[in-house]
């Protein structure tokens, strides 16, 4: 088998790669070790920035994500008991967030890739890069227990935080940047209406929550946990008592209780791998880089890594063109330094560290009180959160 571009992963960045260079008339294979039914059925990430919504727009893969997504204008900071509005927009000449769940880009995304007769090969196994320094490097993997070899002329790494890409590069040749936090988030999907038409940040004395929706039926909460916390400890009502602690305010708001659908557990950890090449294979999203969710980045730096890739992929087709090829780990990587710096610092601002002493807590409310009384810093908040402009 052969094809221009082999694309190990089929999430977000696997997938929207491989329809950005459909669009540009270049030959991608998509390969995935677990199921189309898992990719479209996992829960993560919901909050699009503009540009992701524009670039998803723009390639023709928006239809749904404009008719069901929910654009927010603003957010809540909620701490001291009441809450201070963010308003997003205004301060951002317009930009917006929308709240679209991953799994439904992803099914999208599939859906355009299947459409358009792009092979995506789900429920691989073994997989395995070869031959990365010649100009042929071959991805070798099992499909239905046949073993099978993909040349190609480039190989993007799309596979996630866990896949082989990153792990294929040889020893030295990659610096990793790490830090693992002593924090995690137990995340619920909750079946009950609305408790707030725009997302909510709280911090309290007892930890972090977060008050997110999926669909008007469909709500998604998190709260602070200890990272290797038993999600047998958390019975729904303890979840539900520690929810209205942490949210609780005297301004006349109610948070909706309903069936819990989903529990997970997620614990935090920022992690840069540098440069986001080898030759001619290309790291891409959580294959390169994972930030911790607070700042809601992770989606929205895979979308912007593939878009830089397609990007220099198709002059280096259309021109034979390496210099764009060249530049993508600079380009991305100083995107991707940003958001480890805003994921850092919204992380840092509304979490207890419970290690640490009160002076610590007593610094993060008052920076919470002043982005949400200076203009300027509440418009620094905006236009991260939104998201920054691409190079
Ligand atoms: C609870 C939670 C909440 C989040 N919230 C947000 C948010 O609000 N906004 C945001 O922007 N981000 C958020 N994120 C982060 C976001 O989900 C990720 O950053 C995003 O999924 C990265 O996309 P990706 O395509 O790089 O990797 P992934 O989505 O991890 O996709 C990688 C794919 O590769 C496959 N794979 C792995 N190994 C192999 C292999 N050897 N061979 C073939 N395939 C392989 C995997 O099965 C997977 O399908 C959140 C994450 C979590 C966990």
């Amino acid at each position: 088998m052969r094809t221009q571009v082999g694309i190990v992963g089929a999430g977000p960045a696997g997938l929207l790669l491989s329809h950005l260079l459909h669009l540009r008339g270049i030959d991608s294979v998509v390969l995935e070790i677990r199921s189309r039914k898992e990719i479209e059925g996992t829960i993560r990430a919901g909050v699009l920035e503009q540009g992701t919504v524009d670039l998803l727009i723009e390639s023709g893969v928006g239809g749904r994500l404009q008719r069901e997504g929910s654009v927010h204008h603003g957010i809540e900071l909620r701490f001291g008991g009441r809450g201070h509005r963010i308003p997003l927009s205004e301060l951002t000449g317009g930009r917006a967030i929308t709240l679209y769940p991953q799994h439904e880009v992803i099914k999208d995304l599939v859906g355009a890739r299947l459409e358009a007769n792009g092979p995506i090969f789900f429920e691989v196994a073994d997989v395995g890069l070869v031959d990365l320094t010649s100009s042929t490097p071959k991805i070798r993997f099992r499909k239905d227990g046949e073993l099978k070899e993909l040349a190609c002329d480039f190989i993007a790494g799309c596979d996630g935080g866990q896949g082989v890409c990153r792990a294929s590069i040889p020893e030295g040749v990659l610096t990793p940047f790490e830090r693992v936090h002593p924090l995690g988030w137990l995340g619920i999907l909750v079946q009950a209406p609305r408790s707030s038409e725009e997302l909510i940040y709280a911090l309290h004395d007892r930890g972090f929550a977060l008050v997110s929706t999926r669909s008007p039926e469909i709500q998604r909460l998190y709260l602070q946990c200890d990272p290797n916390e038993d999600i047998d400890n958390w019975p729904d009502g303890r979840i539900w008592e520690e929810l209205h602690a942490r949210l609780a305010t005297d301004e006349g708001w109610t948070l909706h209780e309903g069936a819990i659908l989903d529990k997970v557990v997620v614990a935090m950890h920022s992690f840069v791998a540098e440069p986001m090449r080898y030759k001619r294979l290309f790291l891409a999203g959580d294959a390169a880089h994972i930030v911790p969710p607070t700042g809601a980045k992770g989606l929205n730096l895979a979308v912007a890594d593939v878009r830089v890739l397609a990007g220099a992929l198709a002059d280096f087709y259309a021109s034979g063109r390496t210099g764009p090829l060249d530049e993508y780990s600079e380009i991305c990587l100083r995107r991707v330094w940003k958001a480890q710096r805003f994921s850092w610092w919204m992380t840092s601002m509304l979490h207890r560290f419970h290690e640490e002493d009160r002076f610590r807590y007593q610094m993060q409310i008052a920076e919470l009180d002043y982005v949400t009384s200076s203009r300027a810093a509440a418009t620094s908040l905006a236009e991260n959160y939104v998201g920054l402009p691409i190079g």
